[in-house]
């Protein structure tokens, strides 16, 4: 797939993954081939005859380590298919850690604008041995401050984030260049028939036909909202840019 979009998951579940990719948008983004997953499953790479990818923490402790060998084998296997896949291009290799950097929507765009496969390390039990985060450029970025039982969920979002930016994978109707974040600001509250639900009106402006209006209407409740829940984002109002 020429213009294809490769990303590709390191899992001991996959299963989860490719349901959640084969969904929604990021499927419509694999049917329409701007996006190609790639799974590996980590216990292909288990060492002796159980597949074994996890050990006792050296030093004690509670909890599983994740074995550094399946991780290295598999690490090296996804990043060579990668690397032909795209042309040469080494994959942004992606660790999702609570002790990561937080991702953001401007990550988000980031990712979407640079033409390197993504390829995400997903962990579980206590987390992996520290000789893969040393010795691969593993970027390692956190889904928020709380702790998940593995990666797979990050995972999950970060991808889905990034791949609605691509070009091509959202209709031109829904385009993300107005949503939340991406100016800064939060979308602007949305209204559909009925006109009257349960008694409630919809907002007389919406059907006046007097765009100005609407988008005046829009910047402030949403300008209002933002500076009450998120003061520090401090953009422009999502309606600015319409
Ligand atoms: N012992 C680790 C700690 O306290 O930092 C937590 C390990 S967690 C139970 C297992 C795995 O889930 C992690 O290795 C990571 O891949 C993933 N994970 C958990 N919370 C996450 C978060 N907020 N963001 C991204 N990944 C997370």
């Amino acid at each position: 797939m020429e213009h294809c979009r490769h990303i590709g998951v390191i899992s001991l579940f996959p299963g989860m993954l490719r349901s959640i990719f084969e969904t929604s948008i990021p499927g419509r983004a694999s049917t329409k081939g701007l996006v190609c997953y790639h799974y590996w499953n980590l216990r292909d790479f288990g060492t002796g005859s159980y597949h074994s990818v996890d050990d006792y923490p050296f030093g004690g402790g509670g909890g599983m380590v994740m074995k550094p060998e399946p991780l290295g084998e598999a690490l090296d296997r996804s990043i060579e298919s990668l690397i032909g896949l795209s042309g040469g291009i080494p994959p942004r290799l992606v660790y999702p850690s609570p002790q990561g950097k937080g991702f953001v929507q401007k990550v988000a765009r980031e990712w979407a604008e640079s033409p390197r496969p993504l390829l995400f390390l997903c962990g579980h039990y206590e987390g992996i041995d520290q000789r893969i985060l040393d010795g691969y450029p593993l970027e390692e970025w956190s889904a928020g401050d709380y702790v998940l039982s593995g990666g797979e969920l990050p995972c999950a979002l970060m991808v889905d984030a990034v791949v609605r930016l691509l070009p091509g994978v959202l209709s031109n109707e829904s385009s993300p260049v107005n949503e939340t974040f991406s100016n800064g600001s939060f979308d602007y509250p949305q209204y559909t028939r009925p006109r009257v639900f349960r008694g409630s009106e919809v907002p007389a402006v919406l059907l006046s036909g007097d765009h100005q209006a609407i988008r005046r209407f829009r910047e402030e409740v949403s300008r209002k909202k933002q500076q009450a829940v998120r003061p520090d984002l401090n953009g422009n109002p999502a309606g600015v840019s319409r």
